[in-house]
């Protein structure tokens, strides 16, 4: 029998990979629901190709594009439902029918569907780690209280997973897991000091030298903040202390990401950095299907390099550690002021260096305080989106060299 998915952010990256599994694969998988802010163009297509019942797109002037595309083709295609907003996202997250959810939303923006997913009960296939940065003692207990499954679709969750043992109970001494060691790439600016990242450009940061992602992603791939993030994902998806992971810089992103056991042994996935490996593997999980990925010729690769990553450089990953550490909203709050100042840089209103300072400036103001409910996160979030903006503003009036070493 068929298996019904929505993809939640289908016109992205990962969007896209999950759409080329799927199209592999056309018996066992059929299109409930895609998702699209943009790009209708493509997400009409999309729908066309594999006949989704839903598209749900962000506003009225998007859906009447998507109804004129519809009618404009040849083909006679009556069948999709073109739903508009926020709430339709959630909606088409959580349908009776669904089986499992891509949640490829980048930001946060995801959080509302992919939370209205796991209190479901559905199969979460978990790319938009800033939903779990943002909510993750929330998520984890919606995903255990509802009986929904969490599929780690992140490159290095997913290996970490696989390294795991089947039944990992959620903690570590019962199965002599000593750490996870968690690889990065070290990005696009990898060796460059501070003087050299005064300078960059937004096109040279969305250069990734491995992966083909989103615009957002790339910039955190080349701030370090993308490892940040996963940090605080793997604390959650594996209950773990910021402690008990190790970050280790591995250029050639093959090994994409380890477990270390108290024997001596460390267990680790390695692979082609191709997206729909990861994508196939969650969607398939416990059995395995053509992800249409080229094997990894050893020889060709030849070797492996590991270091250190360089804290000082590339301050965002402490600060994603301190923000773990401290807890409550503080993640949250981490997470929106990154998304404030990765949008800024794009825009070329701030250099590079000025994305860890505008953070570092919204997390200093940052209060302790809980998270007891959903209100609580979108509240912080909605609060520190004002702080980064209105640091954003004063670096601006005050003329400041913002990013200067
Ligand atoms: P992308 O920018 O290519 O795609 C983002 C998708 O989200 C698009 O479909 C877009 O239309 C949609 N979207 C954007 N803003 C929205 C909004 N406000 N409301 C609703 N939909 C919106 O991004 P991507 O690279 O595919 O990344 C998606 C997520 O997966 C991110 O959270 C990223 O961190 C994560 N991820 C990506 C990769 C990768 O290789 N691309 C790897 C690991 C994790
Ligand atoms: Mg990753």
């Amino acid at each position: 029998m068929s298996q019904w998915i929505t993809v939640l952010g289908a016109t992205g990256s990962i969007g896209s990979s999950t759409l080329d599994v799927i199209r592999r694969h056309p018996t066992r998988y059929r299109v409930y629901a895609l998702t699209g802010f943009s790009r209708i163009k493509e997400l009409v297509a999309a729908a066309t190709e594999f006949s989704a019942k839903y598209i749900v797109v962000p506003n009225q002037q998007a859906a009447t594009e998507a109804k004129a595309l519809f009618d404009s083709q040849s083909i006679t295609y009556t069948d999709c439902t073109i739903l508009v907003g926020r709430e339709a996202l959630a909606q088409v997250a959580s349908a009776d029918d669904v089986d499992m959810v891509m949640a490829s939303i980048v930001g946060a923006a995801g959080l509302v569907p992919t939370l209205a997913a796991a209190k479901s009960g559905k199969r979460v296939l978990l790319a938009n780690k800033e939903a779990l940065v943002m909510a993750g003692p929330l998520f984890m207990q919606a995903i255990r209280d509802n009986g929904a499954e969490l599929l780690p679709i992140d490159s290095e969750h997913n290996a970490i997973f696989q390294s795991m043992p089947a039944k990992y109970s959620g903690e570590f001494s019962k199965h002599g897991i000593e750490k996870i060691l968690l690889t990065a790439s070290g990005g696009p600016f990898r060796n460059k000091t501070k003087t050299e990242l005064a300078e960059v450009t937004p096109a040279q940061a969305v250069a990734h030298p491995n992966w083909s992602m989103g615009a957002k992603i790339s910039v955190d791939s080349a701030t370090l903040m993308n490892k940040g993030l996963e940090l605080i994902e793997a604390c959650f998806l594996f209950n773990c202390r910021a402690d008990q992971i190790q970050v280790v810089v591995h250029p050639q992103s093959v090994i994409h990401s380890m477990v270390q056991y108290n024997d001596g042994s460390v267990i680790a996935e390695l692979g082609q950095p191709d997206m729909r490996t990861p994508i196939a593997y969650g969607m398939a999980w416990p059995e395995r299907i053509d992800a249409g990925v080229k094997h990894l010729d050893l020889f060709d690769i030849a070797r492996l390099d590991f270091t250190e990553p360089d804290y000082e450089t590339f301050p965002c990953l402490n600060l994603a550690k301190d923000a773990f550490e401290r807890g409550g909203i503080c993640p949250a709050v981490l997470n929106a002021a990154n998304e404030i100042a990765v949008a800024a840089f794009l825009a070329e209103q701030i250099s590079f260096l000025a994305i860890s300072e505008l953070i570092e400036t919204v997390m200093g103001l940052c209060p302790e305080k809980i998270v007891q409910c959903l209100d609580d996160v979108l509240a912080a979030d909605q609060w520190a989106r004002e702080q980064a903006n209105s640091v954003l503003a004063e670096f601006k009036n005050n003329n400041q060299p913002v990013g200067q070493v």
